[in-house]
């Protein structure tokens, strides 16, 4: 089968190779790959900027498909069949089940811990073999594109349930258009808060997607300036909560300075290691900041309920498509910035 591999470290070295289709284990479900996502991390892995991967590897995290076969001595309490339309938890591949981390449903902290697509073979193929544990059912109202983003799905619900009581009287800030600020906004909608989404120029139609789910304005910082807009067009001068989604230092910056006195901030973007930023003003007006990486098991599960529910509209991020063969097309199409998410569909 074929299978889109990063062969060795450094830029690139990333080919789309044959290599044998996997066999399914006693212990294990075999899906046929239905539809991928392009996600930062792959992105990253690409450019050699990733450092966490064992290669060779087949890359892709975020995906669903289809189930061809069921392994003997499968326990199958979810009554998993042939045919059923999945996705899979991918960061919990390998975990030791027993640490702290493991027990509190926050694996993504379990030292053992190898992940698909960079720890452990991933999804840029035709079939997978996992562990039944991993293995979750979509509903029959979902698309195998909109079950890939169950994973970026559920770093959001973390984000915005695991930290700040949001209520409907909050106005909050979500600074960086990409997936997961579009998804965050989602949910801060559905909680009915004030949502303000702010990008650069360049974002301009991840700013007219973002309008599509509901937000209430979108600034484009590259033409207006936050705190006019916020007092014309809403009446607020700061915001009680921010989500700093594009892993920017001068992103973070104006979350702080935009903050009320004692308000929150969620870090959701990777800052680089070299990120420098004033921290003056968390003193001074009593900030909370907090990080979030990743998801818990319990926001996984809440991601499957949301999309089942089928009050987030998934769809409207799902941007571009492309065959597995067309993957260099694909992974130059998820860095312009037209494009929010990527999917890639190999069967
Ligand atoms: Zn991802
Ligand atoms: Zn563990």
């Amino acid at each position: 089968m074929k299978a889109l591999v990063k062969i060795k470290k450094g830029f690139g070295n990333v080919e789309l190779i044959d290599v044998p289709e996997p066999q399914c284990k006693q212990d294990e479900i075999k899906i046929k790959v239905k539809a991928v996502g392009i996600c930062g991390t792959d992105l990253h892995i690409y450019e050699g900027s990733f450092p966490y991967f064992n290669i060779p590897v087949i890359l892709g995290h975020e995906f669903s498909g289809e189930i061809v076969e069921i392994g003997k001595i499968v326990k199958n309490e979810k009554n998993l069949c042939i045919g059923n339309k999945v996705t899979v938890l991918p960061s919990a591949a390998i975990i030791c089940g027993s640490c702290e981390y493991c027990k509190s449903g926050n694996f993504i902290f379990c030292p053992e811990r190898k992940g698909m697509g960079h720890g452990t073979n991933g999804a840029m193929t035709e079939y997978v073999c996992v562990r039944e544990e991993l293995v979750y059912k979509l509903s029959d109202n979902i698309s195998f594109e909109e079950g890939s983003l169950t994973e970026p799905l559920s770093c959001c619900i973390q984000a915005v349930d695991d930290f700040v009581n949001i209520s409907p009287t909050d106005s909050c800030l979500v600074s960086g258009p990409g997936t997961i600020g579009l998804l965050i906004s989602s949910l801060l909608k559905m909680r009915n808060s004030t949502v303000v989404l702010t990008g650069i120029s360049k974002d301009k139609k991840r700013l007219e997607i973002g309008k599509s789910i509901g937000i209430d304005i979108a600034i484009n910082i590259g033409e207006k300036r936050i705190e006019k807009e916020l007092i014309k067009e809403l009446r607020l001068e700061r915001f009680d909560i921010c989500f700093e989604c594009s892993g920017a230092a001068s992103s973070l910056t104006s979350c702080i300075n935009n903050l009320k006195k004692m308000g929150s901030l969620i870090q959701v973007g990777l800052l680089g290691s070299d990120s420098l930023v004033n921290l003056g003003n968390v003193v001074l007006h009593q900030l909370t900041l907090y990080g979030t990486l990743g998801f818990s098991w319990q926001s996984w599960g809440k991601s499957l309920e949301i999309l089942k529910s089928g009050k987030l509209r998934a769809d409207l991020l799902i941007t571009h498509k492309y065959k597995l063969d067309e993957w260099e097309e694909a992974f130059r199409k998820s860095r312009e910035d037209d494009s929010v998410k990527v999917i890639i569909e190999p069967a």
